[in-house]
C-alpha cells in the first residue's frame, strides 16, 4: 500500500425537490407527510457527494447521498488514509511495518481486530486464509513489483515462516509475537473489506441511508439507491477487462472479488498471480479464475474471497454449505463456467449464458 493519495473529483449535487409530486428525481428524495386528509410534500434537500481517491494501491470511489453527505465522505477519506498508514506492510513506519521489523508489538484496536478475524479465518478455512504469506509475497516480487519465480529450495526455506501456529497473540494485552525470525504479516487479503465496512459505520454516524464505496473493484453498499431500487454491481469477466459476466442486485451488502487476473506476471509463457496457496507457497492453481463473495460483513467477504479462491470449486462449495448463513458466492472457473450459490439466484442477471446453481443439498 502506498501513501501517495490523490483526491480526484469532488462532485457536489444539490437537488431541491419539486413539491407536489411524490417520487424520486436525480440525486434527491422527498418526504411525504400525511396531515389529516391532506398530503403535504415536504421539501428536503438531498445531497450527493462523490469522491475518487488513490490509496491502498488502487483507485477508490466513495458516493453518499444525504444532508450530511459531504461530511460523511470527508470522514471516509480520512479513515482510508488512517487505515492505509496503519496497515501498509510495504511501509517501514506503518504499524504493520513496525511489527514486521520487530517481530512483536502491542496492536492498536484496528490491527488487533484484523489479526483476530484473520486467525479465526485461518482456522475456519483449514489454513487457506493465511496473513503470514508476506515473506513469499516478497520473494515472488509482488512487493515492489520485481517479479521472479523463486527456486523450490527458496520456497521450502520460507514456508516455515508462514506457519500461523507460530503467531502468539494475547487478546487481553493485544500483544503479538512471531515465534520465528523473519516472519511477516500482511493484511492485503482482508484490509479493503475492513475499510469498506468501516466506511459503512461512518455512513451510519452521518445518517447516510444510501451510499456506495468501490475500493478497486471491491464494492460495499449502504441501503438502496435513492429511487428505492437495489444497487447493481457488475461481476467482472476475468478474461476481458471492463466486461461483465453478470449483474448482482444488492442492498446493505459487500460484494468482493478475488481473481488471479487482478495482479500477475508472466514468465516463459506461464502466468503467476498474487494469491498464494499456503500449502505450496506458490500461486494457487485451483481451477478458479475468480470468486465473488456477497455478505453484510465486508471484512468477512474480503477474507473469504481470497480463501475460496485458494480452495477451488469443490471445497468452496462445501465451505458455503457449512456457512450459508454468513455469505453467498459467485465462482467462475478457468473454463469460464459460472456457479452461483442458491441465495443469489433471484438477484443475479447473467450476461454470459447458463449459470450453475450451488444448492444446500449436493
Ligand atoms: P485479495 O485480492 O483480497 O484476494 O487479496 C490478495 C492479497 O492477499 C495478496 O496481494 C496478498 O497480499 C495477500 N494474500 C496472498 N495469498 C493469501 C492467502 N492465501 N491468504 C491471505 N492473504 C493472502
Ligand atoms: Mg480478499
Amino acid at each position: 500500500m502506498k501513501h501517495q493519495r490523490k483526491r480526484q473529483i469532488l462532485c457536489l449535487c444539490m437537488a431541491g425537490i419539486i413539491a407536489g409530486s411524490i417520487g424520486l428525481t436525480g440525486c434527491g428524495n422527498q418526504v411525504a407527510q400525511v396531515h389529516g386528509d391532506s398530503t403535504i410534500t415536504e421539501q428536503q434537500e438531498e445531497t450527493k457527494v462523490e469522491v475518487s481517491v488513490f490509496a491502498m494501491d488502487t483507485f477508490m470511489k466513495i458516493t453518499a447521498y444525504g444532508a450530511q453527505a459531504e461530511e460523511a465522505v470527508k470522514a471516509a477519506e480520512l479513515e482510508i488514509e488512517r487505515l492505509d498508514q496503519l496497515l501498509s506492510a510495504g511501509s517501514a513506519d506503518s504499524e504493520v511495518g513496525k511489527l514486521n521489523q520487530n517481530g512483536e508489538g502491542t496492536c492498536t484496536a484496528d490491527v488487533a481486530y484484523l489479526l483476530e478475524r484473520s486467525l479465526e479465518l485461518n482456522q475456519a478455512t483449514g489454513g487457506a486464509f493465511n496473513v503470514m504469506m508476506y515473506p513469499l509475497m516478497e520473494e515472488w516480487g509482488f512487493v515492489g513489483d520485481v517479479y521472479a519465480v523463486p527456486s523450490q529450495e527458496t520456497i521450502d526455506g520460507l514456508l516455515p515462516l508462514t506457519d500461523v501456529s507460530n503467531v502468539f497473540y494475547d487478546p487481553e494485552q493485544r500483544m503479538v509475537r512471531f515465534g520465528k525470525e523473519g516472519m511477516k504479516i500482511d493484511f492485503g487479503g482482508i484490509a479493503k473489506g475492513y475499510t469498506s465496512a468501516r466506511i459503512m459505520e461512518i455512513f451510519d454516524q452521518y445518517d447516510i441511508v444510501s451510499g456506495i464505496v468501490n475500493l478497486g473493484g471491491n464494492v460495499q453498499v449502504k441501503g438502496k439507491k435513492t429511487d428505492g431500487t437495489d444497487w447493481r454491481v457488475g461481476i467482472q469477466n476475468p478474461e476481458q477487462e471492463g466486461k461483465y459476466l453478470g449483474i448482482l442486485q444488492v442492498s446493505d451488502k459487500a460484494v468482493i472479488t478475488s481473481g488471479g487476473y487482478e495482479r500477475f506476471f508472466e514468465e516463459d509463457g506461464v502466468r503467476y498471480h498474487h494469491i498464494l496457496n499456503p500449502e505450496t507457497g506458490k500461486p494457487a492453481r485451483s481451477g478458479l479464475s475468480s470468486v465473488t463473495i456477497v455478505s453484510s460483513d465486508g471484512t468477512l467477504a474480503d477474507g473469504l474471497s481470497t480463501s475460496l479462491f485458494v480452495m477451488g470449486r469443490e471445497k468452496a462449495e462445501q465451505y458455503w454449505r457449512e456457512h450459508s448463513d454468513e455469505f453467498e458466492a459467485v465462482l467462475v472457473t478457468e473454463d469460464g463456467t459460472l456457479y452461483l450459490t442458491e441465495g443469489l439466484e433471484p438477484q443475479f442477471e447473467s450476461k454470459a449464458g447458463a449459470v450453475h446453481v450451488i444448492t444446500q443439498q449436493k
